[in-house]
């Protein structure tokens, strides 16, 4: 009987901690996408950290996160992306400068409302469930926004503020805001001040539009232009909860746990 020798050993990758095969994910199903983070954990307080950082506009008063969801993918899903990622780390010597970006958008659900919504709708006009579904699709991106300052691509950004302004719910039942978090492939960035609005992608040896502040902008964003640049990590659900004024017949009702008679 022979002796394993090192050349034998198969190099399997981890697999990814956004992804549902990943045993730490096991508890969550195929439907139910969204894994709530506690308030407890270190990831949380990173997301809060950069949220809260990046809420830039000081005339905007800075919203409370009420809870963060983390987007869980299918493998089939994360392959391409991963894929693309290694392809740039090899190709650049680099560790693919991913960062974690926002983006806000339409939302006709009420995906993230409170903890227990947290399945995927599937309303046509509900552009956050189409992303979390199938991730960014090139094709679509920028349609609700005719100007495209760099052209055809999806656009994120460092900066929750701004994210912010793109993020709309279209039920009157939402209360709260869900902007998205996603990892992005930034590769080596070309820096543009000045908008190019005819872009369909970043000139040679660049992997990635940096929009710099200055001439045309006063918040930056980051433009990739292939749908495997990019996966939503997070759900950041943000915003003041109204809470509905409790009567005395309430309280006193609650207190006692007994329904009074009216
Ligand atoms: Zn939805």
């Amino acid at each position: 009987m022979g002796v394993c020798g090192q050349d034998d050993w198969v190099d399997v990758p981890p697999l990814d901690e956004f992804s549902l095969d990943n045993s730490a994910n096991s508890v969550h199903g195929r439907r139910n996408r969204l894994l709530r983070i506690d308030r407890e954990n270190r990831r949380f307080s990173e997301i809060e950290q950069i949220f809260k950082k990046g809420w830039r506009h000081r005339k905007k008063d800075r919203p409370q996160i009420q809870c963060i969801f983390k987007v869980l993918w299918p493998e089939s899903m994360l392959e391409s992306y991963l894929a693309y990622r290694h392809q740039i780390v090899r190709a650049k010597d680099m560790r693919g400068n991913e960062q974690l970006l926002f983006h806000g958008t339409d939302r006709a659900c009420l995906l993230g409302e409170t903890r227990n919504n947290v399945l995927l709708c599937s309303l046509q006009k509900c552009s956050l469930c189409s992303i979390l579904r199938t991730s960014f699709d090139v094709r679509r991106c920028g349609s609700k926004n005719a100007f495209k300052r760099f052209g055809h691509g999806i656009y994120t950004t460092s900066c929750s503020s701004k994210a912010d302004d793109y993020v709309s719910n279209l039920s009157n039942d939402a209360g709260l805001r869900v902007m998205l978090v996603s990892r992005v492939v930034v590769g080596k960035p070309y820096k543009r001040y000045r908008n190019a609005v005819d872009l369909i992608g970043p000139p040679m040896g660049y992997h990635s539009i940096a929009g710099e502040i200055g001439w045309d902008l006063n918040y930056d964003e980051t433009v990739t232009y292939h749908n495997d640049t990019i996966r939503p990590a997070y759900l950041v659900v943000y915003g003041h909860k109204e809470e509905s004024p409790v009567t005395v017949k309430e309280f006193i009702s609650s207190m006692f746990k007994t329904p009074l008679a009216s």
